[in-house]
């Protein structure tokens, strides 16, 4: 995440290489209107073409390069017009002139291939001497211009070059404010308007979207708290829904339950009332059974009560600090009969020192007796079963564990939800399935949990909670 550019160093970026641009582009039209200047202003200094120019005082200053660039040559002629030096590739004309061929060599006409130029000087000696420069028409531009109309035109050019200058400035300006004013809102906008389709649709209730942005740090902050307030609206959601569910088939499951026990009742009642059961012995099984049926019916319906009581967050249940152990010694008291009765064994392991822990007496009875009748109705005789109590360092452990048929793999994952029973309970049509949900609760109104471990056949139980209301 940190490695994403914060805004300001982006925004610091794209104003810099906007800086840069536009010093570029200054630079670049600098020398263009230097350029445009130069090609419009007549050139100033003509005079190492000129023959005039060539000339001071007695001798002649050839510039033999500049005019070889120029593909020209230079004469130097004597007072007879003969031809006694040439400096450069003479490519046209004869070794001596007369005054006429002179003459011809200045005509203005099409013919004429070359521009002369011819100036006299003295030599030191006296002798009188011409130097005459010869250069291709195509290689010479000659302008020629009144001194107060020259200046005149040169203000024209500066000031056309200049506005053509200007123009191109501000069409260059124009362009890059364009490219990088889009460039830094597109790295806004679009970011921005994904949050937006985001927000909508967290607002249209699909928590499972998330933003995805390539953006820099600040946004992807946004982002990041974004997808971590979808995530629990959409955890959220799924819980509410799981939850409703849950309630449903609890619904569905509690008028199931209450409703096989009520129709028996009711036959059997109406039969008794129609006097269609006359022999006394089964008039007695009606009876019995009507109230067994009532009975099954009421307990059903505590623990439908007593297990939504323990559901509700603000439920709050009562402790007391006692002794774990005694109490445990105590419940085996009371089950020891039992066992014996249905030729279960019975083992106890309680240390004998004290195990001192807050916890609500008729509840915890009520969850232990519920895995140790478990352990007693669901087991044939011969099963062992074990009552144990581990001291932890901070917590307190109850197993209640047995060697008998073990819960089916596919009652495991669900053996704590209420009315899951077994295919054995069912058929007996004894328990409401309300035990362990109920002992589940209990556990974990206690600040702890139940466990079902299972494992080398044995089907363990644990509750464990803490010594210390507050720690877990
Ligand atoms: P209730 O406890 O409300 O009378 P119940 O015993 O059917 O009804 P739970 O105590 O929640 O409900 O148990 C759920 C199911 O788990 C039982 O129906 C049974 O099939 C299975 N079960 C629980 N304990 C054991 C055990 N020790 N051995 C085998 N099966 C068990
Ligand atoms: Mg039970």
């Amino acid at each position: 995440m940190n490695h994403k550019l914060k805004l300001s160093g982006m925004l610091l970026r794209n104003y810099i290489l906007f800086s840069l641009t536009v010093s570029v582009s200054v630079f670049m039209l600098l020398l263009f209107f230097v350029m445009r200047t130069n090609e419009w202003l007549p050139a100033k200094d003509t005079s190492m073409w000129q023959a005039s120019g060539m000339v001071q005082g007695n001798t002649a200053h050839i510039n033999e390069n500049a005019i070889k660039d120029l593909h020209g040559w230079v004469e130097i002629l004597d007072e007879r017009l003969r031809v006694i030096e040439v400096k450069g590739l003479k490519q046209a004309g004869d070794t001596s002139y007369t005054e006429h061929s002179l003459n011809m060599l200045f005509y203005d006409t099409p013919e004429n291939p070359y521009y002369n130029s011819i100036a006299p000087y003295r030599t030191d000696e006296g002798a009188q001497r011409y130097v005459l420069v010869r250069l291709p028409k195509r290689n010479v531009q000659i302008d020629i211009a009144l001194d107060e109309e020259t200046s005149k035109s040169n203000q024209v050019i500066f000031w056309g070059a200049l506005a053509e200058t200007g123009v191109l400035f501000l069409v260059l300006l124009g362009i890059s404010v364009f490219i990088y004013s889009h460039q830094t809102a597109a790295r806004l906008t679009s970011p921005l308007s994904k949050i937006a389709a985001g927000i909508r649709n967290i607002t249209g209730g699909r928590y499972y979207d998330r933003l995805h942005l390539e953006s820099n740090y600040e946004l992807a902050q946004v982002q990041e708290s974004f997808n971590a307030m979808a995530e629990k609206l959409d955890q959220a959601e799924r819980e509410n829904r799981l939850l409703a569910e849950s309630k449903q088939r609890m619904l569905v499951d509690i008028s199931h339950d209450l409703k096989t026990p009520i129709t028996t009742i009711q036959g059997y009642a109406k039969a008794l009332q129609l006097g269609m059961i006359e022999e006394e012995p089964k008039r007695h099984r009606a009876i019995t059974l009507i109230h067994d049926k009532a009975q099954h019916v009421a307990e059903l319906i505590d623990d439908v009560f007593e297990l939504s009581k323990l559901e509700s967050p603000d439920y709050p249940i009562d402790t007391e600090v006692g002794d774990v152990a005694e109490f445990m010694r105590e419940m085996a008291v009371d089950y020891y009969d039992q066992f014996e009765e249905k030729r279960l064994r019975f083992e106890c392991e309680i240390p004998p020192q004290e195990v001192v822990a807050p916890f609500n007496r008729k509840l915890m009875y009520r969850a232990i007796s519920n895995l140790l009748t478990n352990a007693l109705k669901y087991n044939p005789s011969g099963t062992l079963v074990q009552l144990v109590l581990v001291d932890c360092h901070d917590t307190v452990r109850i197993e209640v564990a047995d060697n008998g048929v073990g819960i089916p793999d596919h009652l495991r994952e669900r053996v704590f939800e209420a009315f899951v029973r077994g295919d054995e309970a069912r058929r007996s049509d004894g328990g409401t399935g309300l035990g362990l949900s109920i002992a589940n609760q209990i556990a974990a109104k206690h600040g702890g949990q139940l466990a079902l471990d299972v494992l080398e056949g044995w089907t363990r139980f644990e509750i464990t909670f803490p010594k210390c209301i507050g720690s877990s």
